[in-house]
């Protein structure tokens, strides 16, 4: 069913959230979501957390996670849901997968300091939840706190992104093994946001299709970085490709997501919803 309140993408303090899971867990209740997934960056460190959370509100509760995969020389997105939480292969991929992060970190703070930011690394720590889980968005909110920009989205777009001070290009997990990991784990592979990649049209086909190939089984096609026109766009490929389809804020904090927990449009009638094929995998 279509109408349905469901939430499959968020962030705690586990990866670059503000919140930690069970804070996460009563918002997305008070606003009334039906079934929820909390999806932290290469981490499932919270989800035994999240899923007991969920149960006390009375949420039904999918595991999750979002696993950074280069692709064409592009960073894109992959969420899995519906996966066994002690898999050990999947819990060594993302553990690999985190592993460049402390590095990149110092580069990134190294390019912050030739432009006269100091000490950046140790800045971004302080919002750091979890040691192996450094991001940029940590970085943002340290150079936000020190006024050098005003908001996120305003240090991504003079620092942090390709050509820019901050900006270190970086290798992460293939598609082969994200998918792969989570179906191994007895989940499905989800393309995160396909609207936010820079691809040429024939890029994004290769994406959909050798996702597809490796047995990825949807897409989100309602989530807090899309506009409408690209709900529509996305539900057509969604049906092009034979993909399920998934809906989730990917939200990070009230202080800076636009889109908060359950607060979206439902899916298309017409898309076939991801979680109507996770049925058996709902806690
Ligand atoms: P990382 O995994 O360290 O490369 O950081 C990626 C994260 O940065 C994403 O998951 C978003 O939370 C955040 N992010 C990326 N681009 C932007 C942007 N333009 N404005 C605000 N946050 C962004
Ligand atoms: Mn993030
Ligand atoms: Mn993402
Ligand atoms: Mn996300």
């Amino acid at each position: 069913m279509s109408i349905l309140n469901a939430d499959l993408h968020c962030h705690s303090v586990v990866s670059d959230g503000t919140l930690q899971p069970e804070v996460l867990a009563a918002r997305a209740a008070a606003n009334g979501v039906e079934l929820w997934a909390l999806t932290d960056h290469d981490e499932i460190g919270g989800q035994h957390r999240a899923a007991a959370a969920a149960r006390e509100h009375g949420m039904r509760y999918l595991t999750g996670t979002e696993i950074s995969v280069t692709f064409a020389g592009e960073t894109v997105h992959i969420v899995g849901l519906g996966f066994d939480p002690d898999d050990p292969q999947m819990k060594r991929g993302l553990e690999e997968t985190r592993g460049g992060r402390g590095a990149r970190a110092h580069e990134i703070a190294a390019g912050l300091a030739q432009v006269g930011i100091k000490d950046a690394y140790e800045g971004a720590l302080k919002y750091v939840g979890n040691p192996e889980l450094i991001s940029r968005t940590h970085f943002a909110r340290f150079l936000v706190e020190t006024g050098v920009c005003k908001d996120t989205p305003e240090v991504f777009r003079r620092y942090l992104v390709e050509g820019k001070p901050g900006y270190v290009p970086h290798r992460w997990a293939s598609l082969k093994h994200a998918v792969q990991w989570i179906t191994d784990a007895g989940g499905m592979a989800v393309i995160a946001h396909p609207a936010r990649y820079k691809f040429t049209a024939n890029e994004e086909y290769a994406l959909f299709s050798e996702f597809k190939a490796h047995g990825g089984r949807a897409v989100e096609v309602v989530t807090g970085s899309h506009t409408s026109a690209e709900y529509v766009k996305y539900a057509a490929t969604a049906k092009e490709f034979g993909l399920a389809a998934s809906r989730g804020s990917d939200f990070h904090s009230p202080d800076e997501s636009h889109t908060d927990l359950g607060q979206l449009p439902y899916l298309p009638g017409d898309l076939t919803p991801v979680w109507e094929l996770l049925a058996d995998r709902i806690q």
